[in-house]
C-alpha cells in the first residue's frame, strides 16, 4: 500500500461518525473479509487489515483527534502503526467488538461441536534467537468459560429459560406458497433457550476474556516471513469441539552488521590496503556469539567477497548451515604522518617500476 486511503472511506462512514457507528462499521467489514472467512485470499487479508488500522485509530479518542487533525502524518511514529501487529491488537478488539464469544459470528452453531477459532499473532526475534533457536512466552487473551454461571451466562441461581419464539428448537420455519424457509431463531441465535438474568461476570455471555501463556519453540535457522503453527492452541472449541491452532508470524529484526540471503549470512569487513595488498587473517564475532577466522588472500580488491561455507544460517530441513559471505572493503587513510607519506611515496615510485620490469622479464 503506498498510498494509504482515508480511515473513513475505508470503514465507509463520515467524518461525523459515532463510535457506535464506526464499531458496527468495522464489524461488518472484518466479518466479511477475516482471514478465517477467506483462507488464502490475500486481498481480504489485506482489507481486513487495513480495516483494522483504520478501526483502532478511529475507536481511539486521542489518535483519531490526531488523525482528524493532521492525517496519516499525525499518526507516524505512533506505536500502535507499526503495522505488522495488526493481528495481536486484534485479538484485543476481537472481543470488544464480537462481545467475547463465539468469534466471527455464527460460529456457534447448535449442532454438534464445531472447532475452535484459528489465531494469529507476530514474534519479533533478534537476529541471535533466529540462528540459535529461542522459546519465548507468549501472551494471548482469549475467551474462555465464565466460572461464575459455569458458561451458560444465567445469574448464579438462576437458570437460562427456553427460548419462547422458538419453542426451543433453535430455528424458525415460515412458509411461503409451497415452500418452507428454516432459518436460525433471531431471538436466541440458535441456542434454544435465553438469558433472563445475566451473570454480571460475564454480562451474559457465558465466557469472559483470559490471559493464557504460550510457551512457541521457535527452531534454529527461522527467518523473517515463516509461520510457525503451534497446534491446539487457537480459540477453545464448542460443546466439545476441538481447539483451533495459533498461527506464529515470525519477524527477524534487522542486524548491524549482518544480512540474511535465505541460509547465508552476509557482512562486510574492512582491511587496510597492506592487508588487502599482503594477505592475512581477520577474526569475526558472529552474530551466535561465535568467532571465525577468515583468510584473506594476497591481492584482495574492494568488494570481492569471501565465502566461508558453514558458518551462515542452519537450514531448517536439518541439512548443514549456510555461507557465511563477506564483503571486503578497503580502507584507505584520510590522515597520514610525514613518516607514512614518505612510505607511501617510496612505495608509490616501486609500483611505478612495476609494468617495466614485468615487460623486461
Ligand atoms: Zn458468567
Ligand atoms: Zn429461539
Amino acid at each position: 500500500m503506498s498510498q494509504k486511503r482515508d480511515f473513513y472511506e475505508v470503514l465507509g462512514v463520515a467524518k461525523e461518525a459515532s463510535s457506535d457507528d464506526i464499531r458496527k462499521a468495522y464489524r461488518q467489514l472484518a466479518l466479511k473479509h477475516h482471514p478465517d472467512r477467506n483462507p488464502g485470499n490475500a486481498e481480504a487479508e489485506a482489507l481486513f487489515k487495513e480495516a483494522t488500522e483504520a478501526f483502532q485509530i478511529l475507536s481511539d479518542d486521542d489518535k483519531r483527534g490526531r488523525y482528524d487533525r493532521f492525517g496519516h502524518a499525525g499518526l507516524e511514529g505512533m506505536p500502535d502503526m507499526s503495522g505488522g501487529d495488526i493481528f495481536s491488537h486484534f485479538q484485543d478488539i476481537f472481543s470488544e467488538v464480537f462481545g467475547g464469544f463465539g468469534g466471527g459470528g455464527g460460529g456457534r452453531r447448535r449442532n454438534g461441536p464445531a472447532r475452535g477459532q484459528d489465531l494469529r499473532l507476530q514474534q519479533r526475534l533478534t537476529l541471535k534467537d533466529a540462528l540459535l533457536g529461542c522459546k519465548h512466552e507468549v501472551v494471548l487473551r482469549t475467551p474462555s468459560s465464565c466460572e461464575d454461571c459455569g458458561g451458560t451466562g444465567a445469574k448464579a441461581g438462576t437458570k437460562r429459560k427456553q427460548c419462547g419464539a422458538c419453542n426451543g428448537v433453535g430455528q424458525v420455519s415460515t412458509s411461503r406458497g409451497f415452500v418452507m424457509f428454516t432459518q436460525t431463531c433471531p431471538e436466541c441465535r440458535g441456542e434454544g433457550s435465553v438469558v433472563k438474568t445475566p451473570c454480571p461476570s460475564c454480562n451474559g455471555q457465558g465466557a469472559v476474556e483470559k490471559s493464557r501463556k504460550v510457551l512457541v519453540t521457535f527452531p534454529a535457522g527461522v527467518d523473517s516471513g515463516l509461520r510457525l503453527r503451534v497446534p491446539g492452541q487457537g480459540m477453545p472449541g464448542s460443546q466439545g469441539g476441538p481447539a483451533g491452532d495459533l498461527y506464529v508470524d515470525i519477524e527477524v529484526a534487522q542486524d548491524e552488521r549482518f544480512e540474511r540471503d535465505g541460509a547465508d549470512l552476509v557482512t562486510r569487513a574492512t582491511v587496510s590496503f597492506a592487508e588487502a595488498a599482503l594477505g592475512g587473517s581477520i577474526k569475526l564475532d558472529l552474530p551466535d556469539d561465535t568467532h571465525v577466522t577468515v583468510d584473506v588472500p594476497a591481492g584482495t580488491q574492494p568488494g570481492e567477497v569471501i565465502t566461508v561455507k558453514n558458518k551462515g544460517a542452519p537450514r531448517l530441513d536439518g541439512r548443514g548451515k549456510g555461507s557465511l559471505q563477506v564483503v571486503m572493503q578497503i580502507d584507505v587513510p584520510r590522515r597520514l604522518s610525514s613518516h607514512a607519506k614518505d612510505l607511501l611515496k617510496q612505495l608509490q615510485d616501486e609500483l611505478r617500476k612495476e609494468p617495466e620490469k614485468v615487460k623486461s622479464a
